[in-house]
């Protein structure tokens, strides 16, 4: 049977990202997730200034505007 400190249910945004902070504290987690890892609609298509603290903190920020797109922001207001 396997052992674990901590056991992470679901392998969203969340879970993988709270075993990655877990992890680079030293704790011994696992994730369960029923999905087998396709996805058919991805659901992210920003990523926000707290999100981006975190990849920082774990080493991935730059990998990760590395990998992303262009984004062009126009505002839909009038004027
Ligand atoms: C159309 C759309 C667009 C979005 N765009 C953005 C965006 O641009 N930027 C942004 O930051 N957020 C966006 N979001 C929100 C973002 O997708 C959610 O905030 C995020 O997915 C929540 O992550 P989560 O890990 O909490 O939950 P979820 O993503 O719902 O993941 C939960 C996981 O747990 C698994 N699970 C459930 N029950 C069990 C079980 N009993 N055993 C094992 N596994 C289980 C599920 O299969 C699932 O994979 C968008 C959402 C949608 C729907």
């Amino acid at each position: 049977m396997n052992e674990t400190d901590v056991l992470i249910i679901g392998g969203g945004p969340v879970g993988p990202a709270l075993a990655l902070d877990l992890r680079s504290r030293g704790v011994a987690c696992m994730v369960l997730e029923t999905m087998d890892g396709r996805i058919r609609h991805p659901g992210v298509g920003t990523v926000g200034p707290r999100s981006m603290e975190l990849m920082r903190r774990w080493g991935l920020a730059e990998r990760i505007r590395k990998a992303a797109g262009t984004v062009t922001i126009r505002s839909t207001s009038p004027g």
